[in-house]
């Protein structure tokens, strides 16, 4: 497990200010498709291979790597690690404060596989109660494996590994696997296993910044909630209390035609017709 260092404190401002910088643009109505595949594009060199490259053969700062740190501390050290818990407390905050921002524009493998998700190929959009399911099967996994038996999983097919100099075969095979599947459905390790995925969905359902309707000005077309490549924009749509994972990536704000309508913000005081009308 890492420890804490120069390069991960570097990878830790870098991510605050991408996050920054993707709020106000989501905030703005600014991002388009060409801007969040720039984005995209420049998150997996600079996150992923530049820094895999810097780190040569030491570990490469992921969110998935710093929850897996915390709990293999405190699981099977019975410590904590004061330097990574506070990593892991300031990249959830950040989830909470613009809605799992990190995950939509900082961490190396959610971006790649965002990416390889827009080769046009047939799509498969999963129930969230079936990526969910998963997911929490995944972590009761890690966490007991961790606690009884000082086992983690991930540490034997790590994806993440893509991104560092210590390929080996059956996290090649792992990750090929996932970056295939991520052709036809959106971020497939986000959604179905990411124990980092599954804490930060459950903080961001009281995140403050997120796509927020406006039910009196919205025009009833949908055009977000198709272009929500998860079920998260059907579930805003609804006003449902509990919400699928939103990777803040835009698309819906963007695919709104009325300004306003739909805005990346917060809870308004004193106005509650964000409710359908
Ligand atoms: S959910 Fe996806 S983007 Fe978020 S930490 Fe996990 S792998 Fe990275
Ligand atoms: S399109 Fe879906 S995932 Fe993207 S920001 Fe909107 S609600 Fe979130």
């Amino acid at each position: 497990m890492p420890k804490f260092s120069p390069l991960l404190l570097i990878k830790l401002i870098l991510w605050i200010a991408v996050v920054v910088s993707a709020t106000r643009l989501l905030q703005k109505r600014k991002v388009s498709s060409k801007l969040r595949f720039f984005m995209l594009a420049a998150g997996v060199i600079v996150f992923g291979v530049i820094y895999a490259f810097i780190v040569q053969g030491g570990v490469n700062p992921s969110p998935v790597l710093s929850l897996r740190g915390v709990l293999s501390s405190i699981l099977v050290k019975h410590t904590i690690a004061p330097p990574l818990l506070g990593m892991l407390i300031v990249l959830l905050v950040m989830g909470i404060v613009s809605n799992k921002s990190l995950c939509g524009w900082g961490c190396q493998l959610g971006l790649l596989q965002d990416l390889l998700f827009r080769v046009p190929t047939p799509k498969w959009k999963p129930p969230f109660w079936l990526s969910n399911s998963v997911r929490i099967i995944a972590f009761i996994a890690l966490v007991g494996g961790m606690a009884w038996a000082t086992f983690d999983w991930i540490a034997h097919v790590d994806p993440f590994l893509l991104f560092s100099s210590k390929w080996v075969l059956p996290a090649l095979l792992f990750v090929s696997a996932i970056l295939l599947a991520s052709l036809f459905i959106y971020r497939p390790w986000c959604q179905f296993l990411c124990p980092f995925g599954l804490v930060s969905w459950v903080l961001e359902q009281v995140s403050i910044l997120r796509p927020r309707i406006d039910h009196d000005k919205c025009l009833g077309c949908k055009n977000c909630v198709d272009a929500c490549p998860t079920g998260a924009m059907a579930d805003f749509y609804e006003d449902k209390k509990i919400h699928a994972d939103c990777f803040s990536c835009g698309a819906c704000i963007a695919a709104c035609p009325r300004d306003e309508a739909l805005m990346w913000r917060g809870p308004r005081r004193g106005k509650n017709k964000e409710t359908k009308g």
